[in-house]
């Protein structure tokens, strides 16, 4: 997947544009940088059918519809 940058036309792999933060408390976006311009750029993480690295969906099957509460870490 080739990433465009809307500012100054750069184009890149993602590897390139550099993580920044997430973009939203919940959900895999996120904002990566332009290695060029460094102008931040909004980035849909699952367009591309990467693998999922967020919380939650390990526990389909019989588990399904549970709450899993991480220790330690939501309270
Ligand atoms: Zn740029």
């Amino acid at each position: 997947m080739v990433l465009k940058c809307n500012n100054c036309g750069y184009e890149g792999s993602k590897a390139e544009f550099k993580y920044l933060h997430l973009a939203d408390s919940a959900g895999p976006n996120s904002y990566r940088l332009c290695p060029k311009c460094q102008f931040a750029h909004y980035c849909d993480e699952l367009e591309e059918g990467e693998q999922f690295t967020g919380e939650g969906v390990w526990g389909a099957g019989p588990l399904r519809g549970k709450v899993f509460k991480k220790k330690g870490k939501n309270e």
